[in-house]
């Protein structure tokens, strides 16, 4: 018991050590690969649920690392978060998808609607309703083909801050929806304040329908109608849960069972694809 105790010591001190050594290289790695370009726009489709057409798409950030693969958003991102350099990884993301929106424009692709997602910490930061407009200006995107992704969780941390921003890029013509829409800690008083365009339907509920989850995306689809918003539900797997969708008057869907985010190359694929008779 006494080893055991003693073994059980000294791998703790290692592993922790290990944890942060791995954190640090992380982001070492990370800020090398921003230097470089090496992060790619992935983008996923969105569907207009009564139409089927394919009416915009989500840029997701992917990593590919040289030893470990695509290194997933959801252990770069955070550590972008907490060191700031999703400041300059967010302004850039936000160039390409608008840059790529025009080059499938070009490409004769129709109009698509491109949502970028912001993070808390550029939110924060003074200069990034200017990045917003400087990727417009740039491009030469339509302001209102562009639409920013805000977390609720988001909005909370500083409501006045938000609020200034939101009505700063909407009076720009920028559109806004709120993403994990049902997931915060926010009250729904708050909606009638904020001049968003859409309600983003969390995956969770999502992924329980038709079974479950109903109550909630049943209430969202009516708090957007209500609020003349519009609504999208993410996530979407099955055939079942987007004909459950269709019924209940979802306007978008957007998952796995419609298209897997991709390369700017294959989106332009896909509409060519679709708008072939
Ligand atoms: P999110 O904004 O909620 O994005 C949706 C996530 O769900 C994406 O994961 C997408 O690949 C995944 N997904 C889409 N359809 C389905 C489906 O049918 N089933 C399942 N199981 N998953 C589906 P991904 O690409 O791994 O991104 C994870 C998160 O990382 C995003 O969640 C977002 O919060 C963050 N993220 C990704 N790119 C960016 C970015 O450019 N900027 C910021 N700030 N955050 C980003
Ligand atoms: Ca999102
Ligand atoms: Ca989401
Ligand atoms: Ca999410």
């Amino acid at each position: 018991a006494k080893n055991a105790g003693r073994n059980r010591l000294a791998s703790f001190v290692p592993e922790m050590t290990l944890a942060t050594q791995r954190r640090a290289l992380l982001e070492a790695e990370l800020r090398r690969a921003i230097e470089q370009h090496a992060l790619v726009p992935y983008y996923q489709p969105q569907f207009d649920c009564r139409t089927g057409a394919m009416v915009g798409v989500e840029a997701l950030l992917r990593w590919p690392h040289p030893q470990r693969g695509f290194v997933p958003p959801m252990e770069f991102i955070p550590v972008a978060e907490d060191t700031g350099l999703i400041v300059e990884l967010g302004r850039w993301v936000l160039q390409r998808a608008c840059d790529d929106a025009v080059a499938w424009d070009r490409a004769g692709a129709p109009p698509l609607t491109v949502a970028v997602n912001v993070s808390a910490r550029q939110l924060k930061e003074k200069c990034f309703l200017d990045d917003v407009l400087t990727a417009l200006h740039r491009s030469g995107l339509p302001p209102d083909r562009l639409e920013l992704e805000l977390t609720e969780s988001l909005l909370m941390e500083d409501m006045e801050g938000a609020v200034a921003f939101m009505h700063a890029v909407r009076a720009a013509g920028v559109r806004l929806s709120i993403d994990d829409f049902g997931t915060g800690y926010s009250s729904l008083a708050y909606l009638q304040s904020f001049p968003i365009n859409q309600l983003k339907v969390d995956r969770t509920f999502v992924q329980s329908l038709p079974v479950a989850g109903h109550t909630i995306a049943t209430a969202v689809i009516a708090l957007a109608r209500g609020f003349g918003l519009s609504v999208i539900a993410e996530g979407v797997e099955r055939p079942e849960q987007l004909e459950w969708l269709r019924a209940a008057g979802c306007d978008y869907a957007q998952g796995f069972l419609l298209g897997r985010p991709m390369p700017a190359a294959d989106v332009l694929a896909l509409t060519v694809a679709r708008g072939e008779p």
